[in-house]
């Protein structure tokens, strides 16, 4: 009895591991397919000045709409295609799509907008990654001082060369932000060995905020961190009037989140944009 039901939990096992991995399989063609066919979006959220709710950038966001599975979220895709390597020639297309969209906007005088793109850690392996970013700065003539990369804490543990690269970069003047940041767990000596430029504190905090004193206790940190280490500050998924005042109490920054924009379609930021001028 005892038996027939462990063979049974063990055929259940391997019958959903075997789910899993022709999931992956799917996601996995899904993404070649996809990267061939250039079925990729890109959803554009504003950040803003967290005081005044002004406009000054905008974070480019993978969209990916699988034709049997639907829309498939980038938590999600992402890990599939940073395993398999496909992460490189899709992240060179959003950086592309992304600075190519930017620059058009600029050249019809709608904004001097700052441009946030995520970029992977599997994005250095190869070591021209500079010069790549530099030629699509030329290619679409984008000032490298409106283009910040978004990193996370995983750097950290990458070799010298990725180090080297990031240093390369902010020479090109290209701004460096850390994302997601508190979730990690680099020492405050790497950090401040890492060329960075901004520090994104993760929504989880700000959302905890309410409910918690450890999350309060650990944005107050990281405001500290920043101010003393020279650093700008973005606030992730601000939701709330509260979560807005309390962050202000704090320090003034930048922030994203609900409260202000979702992620939207290339054509509602211009629309937006456009009101800027107008207004
Ligand atoms: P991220 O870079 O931290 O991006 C912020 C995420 O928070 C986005 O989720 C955004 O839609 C969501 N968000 C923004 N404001 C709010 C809010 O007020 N409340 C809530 N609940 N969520 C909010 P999304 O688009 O699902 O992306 C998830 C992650 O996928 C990103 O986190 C980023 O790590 C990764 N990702 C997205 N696009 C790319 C890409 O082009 N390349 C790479 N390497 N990673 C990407
Ligand atoms: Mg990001
Ligand atoms: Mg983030
Ligand atoms: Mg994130």
């Amino acid at each position: 009895q005892a038996k027939a039901r462990g063979r049974c939990r063990a055929v259940l096992f391997e019958s959903a591991m075997a789910d899993v991995a022709s999931h992956r399989l799917k996601l996995e063609q899904g993404l070649r397919v996809a990267l061939e066919q250039q079925a990729f979006r890109l959803a554009w959220q504003p950040v803003v000045d967290l005081r005044s709710g002004r406009l000054v950038g905008a974070e480019v966001l993978l969209r990916w709409t699988h034709p049997e599975l639907g829309e498939v979220p980038p938590a999600r895709f992402i890990p599939v295609a940073e395993d398999t390597g496909l992460i490189v020639p899709i992240g060179a297309w959003v950086l592309d799509q992304a600075v190519a969209q930017a620059a058009a906007w600029r050249a019809q005088g709608l904004a001097e907008l700052r441009v946030a793109v995520n970029v992977s850690v599997r994005q250095f392996d190869q070591d021209d990654m500079p010069a790549r970013v530099a030629r699509i700065l030329e290619r679409h003539r984008f000032p490298a001082a409106l283009l910040e990369l978004e990193l996370t804490e995983s750097l950290i543990a990458q070799e010298v060369s990725t180090e080297l690269a990031l240093r390369r970069l902010r020479e090109l003047g290209v701004r460096l932000a850390l994302d997601d940041f508190g979730t990690g767990f680099s020492s405050l000596a790497q950090l401040t060995a890492l060329p960075m430029d901004r520090l994104k504190i993760d929504r989880s905090f700000i959302q905890g905020q309410a409910q918690q004193g450890s999350s309060q206790a650990v944005v107050r940190s990281i405001v500290a961190l920043a101010s003393g280490l020279n650093l700008d500050i973005t606030a992730e998924g601000v939701e709330t009037l509260d979560q807005q005042q309390w962050l202000l109490s704090l320090a003034d920054m930048q922030a994203q989140g609900y409260l202000f924009h979702k992620p939207m379609a290339p054509e509602a930021l211009a629309h937006l944009l456009q009101e800027g001028t107008d207004g």
